[in-house]
């Protein structure tokens, strides 16, 4: 992790702890140990880049424990972009590595960020549940094509950042599996 994300993580733990923390170096300490940082390759989906920035960057401001960062060298997690009749799907291990595609069919049917946004959420551990609300992410098309959420709801940030709090560690224990449909 890079020093730059770490010191954002360490500020964000101050602001979200007990003030009693906030500015110590054992806060500061903890919050490194526990931030992980997911590099993330557009390079192959070149037409959905701002929408898998935009689905990225909310789930930035929704969970604290892991950060996604666009950076197409040595990314763990690529997305990549065509037509395929079983839709967008996300190939992963939940943990950050693995590969998302998003189908031109679907992003023409539904909000591309919302996709975008649900596709990185099985990146980041959570399985679709599809008879949610749209306020739900991982509800996916469940809701029908009008529903354009694009952010996590409460349950999905506690569950991801209760994936993420031992970092990287549960990343060797994890299969890949696809996750088809939205
Ligand atoms: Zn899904």
């Amino acid at each position: 992790m890079s020093r730059k994300f770490a010191l954002a993580g360490a500020v964000a733990l101050a602001l979200t702890v007990t003030p009693l923390a906030a500015g110590t170096a054992s806060a500061a300490t903890q919050q490194e140990a526990a931030v992980t940082t997911v590099y993330y390759s557009t390079a192959s989906a070149p037409s959905f880049r701002s929408v898998i920035n935009a689905g990225a960057a909310n789930w930035n401001r929704s969970v604290t424990n892991v950060r996604l960062v666009e950076r197409n060298s040595g990314a763990s997690l690529r997305y990549t972009e065509g037509n395929d009749p079983r839709g967008s799907y996300a190939s992963t291990n939940g943990h950050g590595s693995g590969t998302i595609f998003i189908d031109y069919t679907q992003a023409r049917q539904y909000n591309p960020t919302r996709i975008a946004a649900h596709e990185t959420g099985h990146a980041l551990g959570l399985p679709d549940h599809y008879s949610g609300p749209c306020s739900e992410l991982m509800s996916g098309g469940g809701p029908g094509p009008s529903c354009t959420n694009a952010v996590p709801n409460a349950a999905e940030r506690s569950r991801v950042n209760s994936l993420w709090a031992n970092g990287l560690v549960a990343n060797q224990q994890r299969a890949v599996e696809t996750i088809y449909g939205f």
